[in-house]
């Protein structure tokens, strides 16, 4: 173990500072996407769940030791009951920078107002198709019309950045990339277009079939655009391009198979148990729920299990598209 010195930071065993975290808020969600859960899901119990208030030490305690951005995810995080407590909490502690939230838009009409004025600075939203049909498809249970009107609750809010986040699938919605791009110019916002990851068991599609990747994606819209790759960082994986003539509008590029971002990770993630995931692709974990409950009320013992954890920090992930081994944990279980 370590020693907790005064100020000290994140640093894991490759040198590489840990300044960002997810933290998931709920595994549960009001939609059923196709690459992301099975459609009959089994949900962990509440009693398992960390509360508020545990995940607000979490955060708390991830902020003294240097991390200054926290992205709240899930599941869908806006069904979690009382979720914007957590977020006036957040909002509040000194040396948070970066307050964002990744959601899929179903209830943002209600919310976008009440998440800015908590301090929310930037939204990630889930959109993979502009059609009715396919997005009831794709979501198994949603209705298109209650996302679209949610982006643009958020939209109408100011937010420092609104970024759509479209899960590209081969013969699903890859014909749409275009349409996404014009959509996303129109309103002034980013977009980013993310590879599969093999994230727990899929029945609905072969992940190598419907695989599509980023490089293939800049092709396309070269027919279109010219694309001029972009020093902007979000301190997270995506890499930004520039649209000539379209200055209002990025386009980035989540590639964990084809341009892999794991030399650079800053990141680690909570799952709303509070299991502590080093890596997106690997199981390396600590349980912090076990570590906050045998020592109620100490942020030194919280801390210090951070600290540790970085011991255990992986380098990289190993996601193949052809292997017959996928992580157990579905995407909504590990916080996207
Ligand atoms: N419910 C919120 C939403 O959909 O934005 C937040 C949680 S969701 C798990 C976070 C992000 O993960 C979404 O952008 C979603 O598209 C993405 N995602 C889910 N499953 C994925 C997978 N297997 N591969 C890549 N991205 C995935
Ligand atoms: Fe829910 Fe987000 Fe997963 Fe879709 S991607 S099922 S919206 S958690």
């Amino acid at each position: 173990m370590s020693a907790l010195a005064p100020s000290s930071q994140l640093i894991d065993r490759f040198g590489r500072t840990v300044s960002y975290v997810r933290l998931s808020v709920t595994d549960r969600c009001d939609l059923r996407c196709v690459y992301c859960m099975p459609e009959k899901m089994k949900f962990v119990p509440r009693s398992q769940l960390l509360t508020l208030e545990e995940m607000e030490s979490v955060g708390r305690a991830f902020i003294k030791l240097g991390v200054d951005k926290i992205r709240i995810t899930g599941g869908e995080p806006l069904v979690r009951q009382n979720i914007m407590q957590l977020f006036r909490n957040l909002g509040e502690i000194d040396g948070l920078r970066d307050l964002t939230l990744t959601t899929n838009a179903t209830q943002l009409e209600k919310y976008a107002r009440p998440l800015k004025d908590a301090g929310v600075t930037r939204i990630n939203i889930s959109l993979d198709t502009l059609r009715a049909d396919r997005f009831k498809q794709m979501t198994r249970i949603g209705d298109l019309k209650k996302t679209l009107d949610g982006i643009d609750a958020a939209i109408a809010c100011d937010f420092q950045q609104i970024k759509i986040n479209t899960v590209v699938l081969r013969n699903y919605n890859h014909d749409e990339i275009l349409g996404l791009v014009n959509y996303c110019i129109e309103r002034s916002i980013d977009i980013s277009f993310i590879e599969e990851m093999p994230l727990g068991q899929n029945d609905h599609h072969d992940r190598a079939v419907a695989y599509y990747s980023s490089d293939q994606i800049v092709e396309d819209l070269e027919q279109h655009f010219e694309l001029v790759p972009s020093t902007m960082t979000t301190a997270g994986p995506t890499r930004y391009y520039q649209l000539t003539g379209h200055d209002n509008a990025r386009v980035g590029f989540i590639s964990p198979h084809s341009h892999n971002f794991c030399e650079s990770c800053n990141r680690v993630r909570v799952t709303a148990e509070g299991r502590l995931l080093l890596c997106l692709g690997q199981e390396h974990s600590m349980d912090l729920r076990r570590v906050m409950r045998a020592n109620p009320g100490n942020s030194d013992a919280l801390q210090q299990a951070l600290v540790d954890s970085m011991e255990i920090k992986p380098k990289g992930h190993n996601f193949n598209l052809n292997s017959q081994e996928v992580l157990l944990r579905h995407m909504n279980l590990t916080g996207g």
